[in-house]
């Protein structure tokens, strides 16, 4: 017999199966030696008190053996002769694109400006060490996209964008650990996804799809309203009519291009601020009120939300036992970013800290139309580069330095390995930003006593947490309002924020690609 039901115990006894017999066989009257197996379907922290409690979703095998259920992929077929739908990006949107186009019985064929995950670290020691951006193959540009080289976190704040469970299972399906399946907040970790990305990108080309790695998109032709030949920096031009446009909140030279062709693009307004890295064993002091972590805790996250002179004021993807990165595309500008390896066993977590964005706040841009807000945002990188001292150093502030508007005479050494440039923050952003951060900080550290520290260091900017254009699509076909055949997808398009809402974005517009070729051809 099988039986389900939520428990709340301690860490030790959550951790260990012997134990969660013993408790769950006392409080339901059943013989411990007949309860075969638990098994965990949730467990999630409430870290609300003092004593922390793990909550745990239990299915226990009574009398009965527990029989193991492997997630299996699809049953992909070969689509090598089947129509074929061009995908600009192999970020998650685009890979997961593919997959499903595969599904529907449509040819894949992938178009990424960067590298390969293996042949993308080189450049990333080379920004890390050698404070060179190769604008093709960085932190945000190269198979996998942005999502590579991050934590990995796999939530999304908005449960309406989809079928998370199934992107899970697929994950799971190339590789991932069984355990995000489970996990309240699940993550995966930079140091096990290039390895589940390779895996999509071999299942992608055994099945007859094309992935096609330096091949940066400059240009595509449009006829009659309706897209055709796709452009590549070398001159290749690749015939078509369905495009999946993929290429995240990062490729500014293809908002330009879209721009320039006089396509409709949109302002968006989005979140920018500064990367804050405190040492772990504080957050977790703070967050779970204890001295010491303990075994059976993970690192803890916090997650903090502000109201500061009317704007909201939020932690962005943070990063437990993480690191912070440079995440620049361009030479000329600094970019911070955060990630954490499988474990998040580093002695330093980050979080970006941003603000809330307006499209009034890009006023003094207006002249650049729909691209105000990624001129502004630009701007702000390049100030940083240029406060900086013109190299991938970025400038940073002890964390109470900055809200008391004092320059911090020393920095310690933090996670971010090209290096830091002492400046104050009020070099970086103009006033209403500087002044909500201040403000924003104090009120930070009413709710997590012990966050405003001078141990704590600032990093800025934290500027890419989401696209600052949207390209609109129609809401049925989700092909573009105006060019038909090219579908605007992801998080460059507007449609996302974060790998899991950017994989379902793929799929669908994947779906509504192959369904209008389907129409097509039956
Ligand atoms: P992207 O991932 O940006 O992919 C776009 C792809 O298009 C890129 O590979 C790019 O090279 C390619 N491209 C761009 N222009 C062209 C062109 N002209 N021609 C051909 N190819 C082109 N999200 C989370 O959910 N959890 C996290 O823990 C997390 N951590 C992060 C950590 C870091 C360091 C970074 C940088 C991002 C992180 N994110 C995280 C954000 C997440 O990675 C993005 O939301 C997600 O990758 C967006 O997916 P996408 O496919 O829409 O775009």
């Amino acid at each position: 017999m099988q039986y389900e039901f939520n428990i709340q115990v301690s860490p030790e006894i959550a951790a260990h199966e012997d134990q969660l017999k013993i408790h769950v066989g006392a409080k339901n009257g059943i013989p411990v030696a007949d309860i075969r197996h638990v098994e965990i379907l949730k467990r999630s922290i409430d870290a609300r008190q003092r004593a922390i409690k793990i909550n745990l979703r239990l299915k226990i095998y009574v009398q009965e053996d527990f029989v193991e259920n492997t997630i299996g992929l699809p049953d992909y077929p070969n689509v090598t002769n089947a129509p074929e739908i061009v995908i600009i990006g192999a970020g998650p949107a685009g890979l997961f694109a593919a997959l499903r186009a595969i599904e529907m019985g449509c040819k894949p064929i992938i178009l990424e400006r960067g590298k390969d995950v293996r042949n993308r670290r080189r450049d990333l020691k080379a920004i890390n060490r050698d404070h060179i951006v190769n604008e093709d193959s960085n932190y945000c540009f190269g198979e996998g996209g942005a999502g590579t080289y991050s934590d990995g976190k796999l939530y999304t704040r908005s449960k309406k964008r989809g079928d998370v469970q199934r992107i899970l299972k697929l994950l799971v399906g190339f590789g991932a650990t069984n355990q995000i399946l489970v996990e309240a907040h699940p993550h995966i970790g930079t140091n096990k996804l290039p390895g589940i990305i390779a895996k999509i990108r071999e299942k992608i080309i055994e099945c007859g799809g094309e992935v096609h790695f330096d091949s940066r998109v400059v240009d595509f032709k449009i006829k009659n309203s309706e897209i055709r030949d796709i452009i590549l920096s070398n001159g290749n031009a690749i015939a078509t009519n369905k495009v999946i446009l993929a290429t995240g909140h990062s490729a500014r030279d293809v908002f330009e291009l879209l721009y320039q062709k006089k396509i409709v693009i949109e302002a968006k307004p989005f979140a920018l601020g500064v990367r804050v890295e405190h040492s772990q064993e504080l957050i977790d002091q703070i967050q779970y009120k204890c001295e010491v972590r303990g075994p059976y805790l993970p690192p803890s996250p916090y997650s903090i939300v502000k109201q500061v002179q009317g704007r909201g004021m939020y932690s962005f993807c943070m990063c437990p036992g993480g690191v912070i990165a440079p995440c620049a595309t361009s030479p000329g500008e600094v970019v911070t970013n955060g990630w954490s390896p499988s474990k998040r066993d580093q002695p330093t977590s980050n979080s970006g800290i941003v603000i809330e964005l307006r499209k009034e706040d890009f006023k003094p841009f207006a002249k650049y139309g729909p691209l105000a807000g990624m001129y502004f945002q630009k701007s702000i990188e390049q100030r940083a580069w240029k406060v900086g001292g013109e190299t991938q150093k970025v400038p940073a502030q002890r964390l109470v330095d900055m809200v008391e508007g004092k320059a911090s005479t020393n920095l310690p050494v933090t996670s971010y390995k090209p290096g830091l440039t002492s400046a104050d923050m009020s070099m970086v952003f103009p006033k209403f930003i500087h002044s909500t951060l201040q403000n924003g900080f104090k009120a930070f550290d009413k709710s997590m006593r012990g966050y405003l520290t001078n141990e704590a260091v600032v990093h800025a900017p934290e500027s890419r947490t989401s696209s600052p254009v949207r390209i609109p699509r129609d809401k049925i076909t989700l092909e573009h309002t105006q060019i038909k055949g090219l579908y605007p997808c992801g998080e460059g398009a507007g449609y996302a924020g974060g790998i899991i809402s950017a994989a379902i974005d793929g799929e669908k517009c994947a779906q509504a690609c192959a369904e209008s070729i389907n129409a097509k051809v039956s």
